[in-house]
């Protein structure tokens, strides 16, 4: 109930932004609340399966949530990044957006084969974004645990692009 609160009060909400229709939802109040922050992240911590050995998070806001999470659990963090980043030979995948495609990448050498790993990300609207990093994170072999978001934007669906994937969520918006 507490933690529901914080939803209403640390999330701001901006019509049409990035496009007209688009309700954004907003994670700056709560990232530079320290108090706010810190309470989210101990209750998403008793959200998440034990004994993860890797965080994956993604590009941007993945990051902001995803090192403070694998710092108390003792995990790594392995980003995800956009196209062009990374140096080496990085995994890479190409995936379909509603207009045209986007490439995401994750660094060489980055997971071992059968390490226990959750893929983070702050938000699931239509699980575009999910199921590529998802998918890529396979390739490496690992285990995957499952994969765990600050917010759902439920009547987006996107829990249908992540079938065979164990969800956890610290707010579900309907
Ligand atoms: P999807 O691929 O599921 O449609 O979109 C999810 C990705 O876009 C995530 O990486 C997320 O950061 C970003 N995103 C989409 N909509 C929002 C939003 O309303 N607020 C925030 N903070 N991120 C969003």
């Amino acid at each position: 109930e507490q933690i529901e609160d914080l939803r209403r009060s640390h999330i701001a909400e901006y019509p049409d932004f990035p496009t007209p229709g688009v309700l954004f939802r907003d994670i700056t109040p709560l990232l530079r609340d320290a108090g706010a922050l810190r309470e989210v992240i101990r209750y998403w911590m008793s959200l998440l399966p034990a004994d993860i050995e890797y965080v994956v998070g993604t590009e941007a806001r993945g990051f902001v949530l995803g090192a403070p999470l694998a710092y108390e659990l003792g995990a790594g963090f392995v980003p995800v990044r956009k196209a062009g980043k990374l140096p080496g030979s990085p995994a890479t995948l190409r995936y379909d957006l509603e207009y045209g495609s986007a490439v995401v990448q994750i660094p060489e050498n980055s997971l071992p084969v059968g390490a226990r790993t959750l893929v983070v990300d702050d938000l699931l609207a239509t699980g575009g974004t999910a199921a590529a990093t998802i998918e890529l994170t396979r390739r490496f072999g690992v285990e995957l645990l499952g994969a765990s978001f600050l917010i759902e934007l439920e009547g987006l669906q996107g829990r249908r692009k992540l079938p065979d994937v164990p969800l956890t969520t610290v707010w579900s918006i309907p």
